[in-house]
């Protein structure tokens, strides 16, 4: 069985990662999606347990996809798992250099993993979590960015935070 890990923040899931996702699940015989922390994003919105059940919500139509939470380095899950592969999506060349870096880190230190970088679809190259987060806390409409089974959740929780904030 080919086992594929799809790895990010997902601090919201957005229609361009569900589209990466669905993409890997015809690749491979199972993908495992899993939640982490990027160090160089200190500041989430959403708590980790949050983004997986949002995850969840709007993959539940494929059924070999499963969602996953893990705090620690990406090679080891990929090892722990068994996974032939990490996936990514590339929006741009700016997200080229340090995907690459990534990819050449974790062949590192898991050389039985490959990393395989899927083109962003061309409808979903300027979208972003931190698109999303910034079109809704100033009141825009995010139905167009982010799956519908979602919608309610990231704007309910974006527009709270939005209060909480000092002006
Ligand atoms: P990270 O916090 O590690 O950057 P993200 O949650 O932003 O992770 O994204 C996870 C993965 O999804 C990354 O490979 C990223 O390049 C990809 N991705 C994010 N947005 C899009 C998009 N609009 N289209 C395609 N891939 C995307």
């Amino acid at each position: 069985m080919k086992l594929a890990v799809c790895p990010g923040s997902f601090d919201p899931v957005t229609i361009g990662h569900l589209d990466i996702i669905s993409r890997a699940a015809t690749m491979f015989d199972k993908v495992v999606v899993v939640v982490m922390t990027n160090y160089r994003k200190p500041n989430y919105s959403f708590t980790p347990e949050e983004r997986v059940m949002m995850l969840r919500r709007c993959t539940q139509d494929i059924p070999n996809v499963e969602i996953d939470h893990y705090e620690g380095l990406l090679a080891e899950y990929a090892r722990k798992r068994g996974a032939v592969a990490i996936v990514k999506g590339l929006r741009a060349v700016s997200d080229f250099e340090n995907e690459f870096q990534q990819a050449l880190t974790n062949k590192k230190l898991n050389p039985d993993v490959e990393t395989i970088f899927v083109t962003a679809d061309a409808e979903n190259m300027f979208l972003s979590s931190s698109v999303v987060k910034q079109v809704c806390e100033f009141g825009g409409d995010i139905r167009a960015f982010v799956p519908p089974a979602v919608h309610d959740d990231i704007v309910k929780r974006l527009i709270s935070r939005r209060k909480e904030k000092p002006v």
